[in-house]
């Protein structure tokens, strides 16, 4: 039998798992910080730094780079992107790209799984012209070649993502 009391709940664990979370979230914020324009930098650092301000869809691009390290990052964020999450408190970074994987704003619905968003606001990718919504680069990723070897996932997994990402 396990008991599992004996699993160890002692501090130095949560510390340890709270410092990786802070390096993790300042190196996201830093990569992301080297893609945005110049002009907008000051911003963008004062939302990552500052919740009261707005912000929360930077916020999630930032953890959703914290998740993935090497995709979904251009290496020059047009400023028209980067201007909706300015304006638009509740945009958050539920579509993207299907063909770079840029995650790109909208402002979400009433519909739990996200799927009717108010307002899309990027009907075509601002980078390269790809078309965007909702999983658009993870189910062309899913339907090449490739999708063979991956274990399917059903649509009650791709509603978990999205609330992850939501949260
Ligand atoms: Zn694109």
């Amino acid at each position: 039998m396990i008991h599992t009391d004996s699993v160890d709940m002692s501090g130095t664990n949560d510390n340890r798992s709270l410092a990786n979370f802070n390096d993790g979230w300042a190196n996201a914020c830093e990569r992301l910080m080297a893609a945005v324009a110049p002009s907008q930098r000051r911003r963008v650092q004062g939302l990552l730094s500052n919740p009261s301000l707005g912000g929360r869809g930077i916020r999630m691009w930032v953890q959703n780079l914290m998740r993935a390290e090497d995709v979904n990052l251009p290496s020059s964020v047009p400023e028209t992107l980067v201007q909706v999450y300015f304006d638009d408190a509740e945009a958050i970074p539920l579509h993207d790209c299907e063909q770079c994987g840029v995650p790109l704003p909208v402002r979400p619905g009433l519909a739990a799984d996200h799927s009717e968003p108010e307002r899309v606001y990027f009907e075509r990718c601002p980078i390269c012209g790809g078309r965007a919504g909702l999983y658009a680069f993870w189910s062309r990723s899913a339907d090449g070649s490739a999708a063979q070897s991956e274990p399917e996932i059903n649509d009650s997994e791709r509603r978990q993502r999205v609330r992850r990402i939501a949260r």
